[in-house]
């Protein structure tokens, strides 16, 4: 009976997070305990929605490609045919490949070409912040416990389940360690959503979360309220408060190079 309630409960607060969307304009309004649900939101399908062409039988396995430039790529076998050439992007002359954390670089890929799941909405009346990404990190090639920062993982800020090509801004990490300095340990329920995904949860067509700025976290021991303020000393440009979490991001920040290009920053 209290496990209906609190089915009731969480229904009611996506029900009412679904009325206050439209005032929002641009941030998810999904509270992350209903994400738990997400990973059955059918692997299968968001496999199949990385799928570009060409016809494989087994599931995981790869096969080379030639990328636009001439140098050697590699597909993954998904559900349905393989998925993009993932590409080594080398996109700038200050990150030549690379997206570089506190605690140690990553090599970032683009996607030849880009894969339904990956298909972002043009930006918003041509507001730059809204681009979309150029290159991403290859979470399925790599260890989800590599660190970031002192307190953070890569797998903490993005999960393969979510869009296992990911976008993590390397300045939006300082500000989440800085906020971990601030409260003590938090859980972060969001990081990191593909387009596919976040559609898939119902999220704004143009939440940060696919951007790689943004992050829902509970303070563990602290109340919502020190998170929301430990969210504005790091500089957060959009904060709300939910039912269970903290969303905060930094989308007037510059988008970084790493990710997004040499023609950034946008402002
Ligand atoms: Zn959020």
């Amino acid at each position: 009976m209290i496990r209906a309630w609190l089915f009731f409960a969480i229904f009611l607060t996506t029900a009412c997070g679904d009325l206050l969307s439209d005032s929002e304009n641009g941030d998810d309004f999904i509270a992350d305990l209903i994400e738990g649900a997400d990973s059955a939101d059918g692997h299968a399908s968001v496999q199949g929605d990385l799928v570009v062409g060409g016809s494989c039988a087994n599931i995981g396995e790869e096969d080379g490609c030639e990328c636009s430039d001439g140098s050697d790529g590699y597909k993954t076998c998904r559900a349905g045919g393989y998925g993009p050439c993932v590409c080594k992007a080398e996109l700038s002359a200050s990150n030549q490949g690379q997206a570089c954390f506190a605690s140690q670089c990553f090599d970032v890929f683009s996607l030849e070409p880009t894969p339904p799941a990956y298909a972002y909405p043009s930006p918003q009346g041509g507001d730059k912040r809204y681009t979309a990404p150029l290159a991403y990190l290859d979470l399925e090639h790599e260890n989800g416990n590599a660190s970031l920062s002192p307190n953070f993982v890569l797998k903490e800020t993005a999960q393969a389940a979510k869009g296992p090509y990911a976008v993590v801004q390397p300045r939006t990490i300082d500000k989440l360690q800085k906020i971990r300095n601030d409260l003590g340990a938090i859980r972060i329920n969001s990081g990191y959503r593909s387009p596919h995904y976040n559609k898939g949860l119902g999220g704004a067509t143009y939440s940060r979360h696919m951007y790689g700025d943004a992050f829902d976290f509970t303070p563990l021991s602290k109340s919502l309220d020190e998170g929301v303020e430990a969210c504005h000393r790091a500089g957060a440009t959009f904060i709300k408060k939910y039912e269970f979490h903290v969303h905060c991001d930094w989308r007037d920040l510059d988008l970084e190079d790493a990710f997004f290009g040499a023609s950034m920053p946008w402002s």
